[in-house]
């Protein structure tokens, strides 16, 4: 899939309704220590379904509702909207939203779904929670030091074509 909008509220430390449009190619996040760069990955993560502890950095699954500050009160919520094209070319809307002692919900494109429904689509391995395509801070580390070959297999994994080698040497082989 592309995606194309991301839209955070309540998130983390996205308090305040944020809307990011995401163009197509490459996109880099940079900031100073603490400006939410790693937040804003996993809400792309948690949209997709994603509840690790460790991917969210978290303890449980509320520790992603705004926490609250000094001069802030909590959030009561919190929802990530992702908007994009499916493979097929067209629009997709997936929503998750998380509120306070009432558990996490999904919709997709104006529907409410299960978590299952919203864990079908993203169970590709190119795209998806887990996706090479979404690369975190000690992630970066280890592309620069990976060895010439291995960094095309993350390339290629990213890309969303790795299958097509195994494809052709299965092709090959007959
Ligand atoms: P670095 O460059 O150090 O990796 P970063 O830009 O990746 O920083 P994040 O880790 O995304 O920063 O953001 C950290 C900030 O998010 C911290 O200030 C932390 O207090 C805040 N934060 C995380 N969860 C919540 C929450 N539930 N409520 C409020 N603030 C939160
Ligand atoms: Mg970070």
């Amino acid at each position: 899939m592309k995606i194309s909008k991301l839209r955070l509220s309540g998130f983390k430390s996205f308090v305040e309704p944020a809307t990011l449009f995401i163009e197509p190619g490459l996109t880099g996040v940079v900031g100073p220590n603490g400006c939410g760069k790693s937040n804003l990955l996993e809400a792309i993560r948690w949209v997709m379904g994603e509840n690790s502890p460790k991917s969210m950095r978290s303890g449980g699954m509320e520790d992603v509702i705004f926490a609250g500050t000094q001069s802030r009160p909590r959030r009561d919520f919190a929802e990530v909207v992702l908007q994009g094209e499916d493979d097929g070319g067209d629009e997709m809307e997936v929503v998750r939203r998380i509120e306070r002692g009432a558990g996490s919900a999904y919709r997709l494109n104006g529907r409410d779904v299960r978590a299952k429904d919203v864990a079908l689509i993203f169970a590709d391995a190119a795209t998806g929670a887990h996706s090479p395509a979404l690369v975190s801070q000690g992630k970066i580390a280890q592309v620069i030091a990976a060895k010439p070959t291995e960094r095309r297999q993350m390339l290629e994994e990213a890309a969303g074509i790795a299958g097509l080698h195994v494809r052709r040497r299965d092709a090959e082989s007959k």
